[in-house]
């Protein structure tokens, strides 16, 4: 779209023009390894453009790729965006495309398990250095910079304890050393909606689709937004690591985001509802929730987010045994126990203390009770609340 409208009409507007749906509302789905050159000037012409979404060969992508990588740049304010087969494809091939053997990454110690693992085991095994700093730093990322700093990789809010980091503040100091090194974020949390990061000064904006963006927990997908300097070496990388997702992912995920703002809305309005209700009840010790103060970032939520997604934690008052555990998590009618999240179902888990301390490198801060993870989708919020107190009554029983 050539006028700048909000985000919400974005949503609904973007990656729908005739190219791409063929007269109908949404773009078509098109299943395809080989396309059809009618000419040689034809196929040399597409081989010229194919920065420029020319169809080509079904790697490279076709209508409902394109389509989807035009929403996702209007949403996210990109030059590109590439589509991965899950997030963590997302992250690793983001990363991989800006560092050399020698190089040195700076990464936060409370990003996602996985992102981590991957630094301690395939960037490692490459000659590429990790140092893991604490989200919480601020400016202070300086001092861990070095001359062969080639990646800052951010996260936020972070994973499981939530943090949120003061982005601009580490942006600034980061460029302020070292210009050309390329920023990163993984910004799953926010949807590429609540948090703009390319407006923040980041290079490149990572999302697990998995989560918000299908929202329906029946698709993987990944996706990196870059800014123009990054995009054509993210893109080339990429391509020569073979990453490509099916058109049908593609176009469930362009129908996913058709209806994001809205879901957001009631993600946190709920959220909120329910994270409140648990930092009264006398069993949990602390709730992180970005949008409530006992989060640690939570002045850098109110000035930075637009809003909240469902996803935060609390900790309880003590570690509790396996037993316990049992009580309180095998009971629950409407919060089920699965990884992954952003759909529109209810979910719960559990990380005990020292699980979260041995993925926590670099960080002084320990946890004492047992965390609790939560998503909360669109059930009603009284039921909720009714499940959850039902569960912290197993609990006093146990305990
Ligand atoms: C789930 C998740 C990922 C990985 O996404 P997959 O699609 O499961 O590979 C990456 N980062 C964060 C923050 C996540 O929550």
């Amino acid at each position: 779209m050539d006028k700048k409208y909000s985000l919400a009409t974005t949503l609904v507007h973007s990656g729908r023009n005739k190219r791409v749906s063929q007269g109908a509302v949404n773009p078509v789905i098109q299943r395809a390894s080989s396309l059809v050159f009618d000419s040689l000037a034809d196929k040399k012409q597409a081989t010229i453009k194919r920065a420029q979404q020319a169809l080509f060969y079904g790697r490279r992508g076709t209508l409902t790729h394109f389509a989807l990588q035009d929403l996702m740049c209007e949403m996210e304010g990109g030059a590109g965006c590439y589509l991965y087969p899950c997030g963590a494809a997302a992250v690793t091939n983001s990363i991989l495309a800006f560092v050399k053997s020698g190089d040195h990454v700076l990464m936060s110690g409370a990003a996602y398990e996985p992102t981590q693992d991957f630094c301690h085991h395939i960037l490692a095994k490459m000659g590429v250095e990790t140092t893991f700093y604490d989200p919480m730093c601020g400016a202070k990322i300086a001092d861990f910079m070095r001359p062969n700093t080639a990646v800052v990789f951010l996260e936020t809010p972070s994973s499981l304890t939530m943090e949120v980091p003061d982005v601009p503040a580490i942006v600034q100091a980061v460029r302020a050393v070292k210009p050309e090194v390329v920023i990163m974020a993984d910004n799953t949390w926010g949807g590429g909606v609540l948090f703009k990061a390319l407006e923040f000064g980041v290079d490149i904006s990572i999302q697990a689709g998995t989560k918000y963006l299908v929202g329906h927990s029946d698709v993987m997908i990944g996706t990196a937004v870059s800014n123009a300097r990054c995009w054509d070496q993210l893109r080339e990388n990429s391509y020569l690591m073979g990453q490509m997702v099916d058109a049908d992912s593609a176009y469930t995920t362009a129908r996913g985001i058709r209806s994001l703002a809205v879901r957001f809305k009631q993600h946190e309005a709920s959220s909120i509802k329910v994270a409140q209700w648990l930092a009264e009840q006398p069993e949990v010790k602390a709730v992180y929730h970005p949008a409530l103060p006992s989060c640690a970032g939570h002045e850098f939520f109110k000035r930075d987010f637009s809003g909240s997604a469902g996803l935060f934690s609390f900790e309880l008052q003590q570690k509790l045994t396996q037993e316990q555990l049992s009580a309180f998590m095998d009971h629950f009618e409407l919060f089920t126990m699965a990884y992954s999240w952003g759909g529109f179902e209810s979910l719960i888990l559990y990380n005990q203390p020292e699980e979260i301390a041995k993925i926590r490198p670099n960080i002084d801060r320990t946890l004492t009770g047992t965390l609790i993870r939560l998503h909360i989708g669109f059930e009603d919020v009284e039921d909720l609340i009714c499940d959850l107190k039902a569960g912290l009554n197993r609990l006093k029983q146990a305990i």
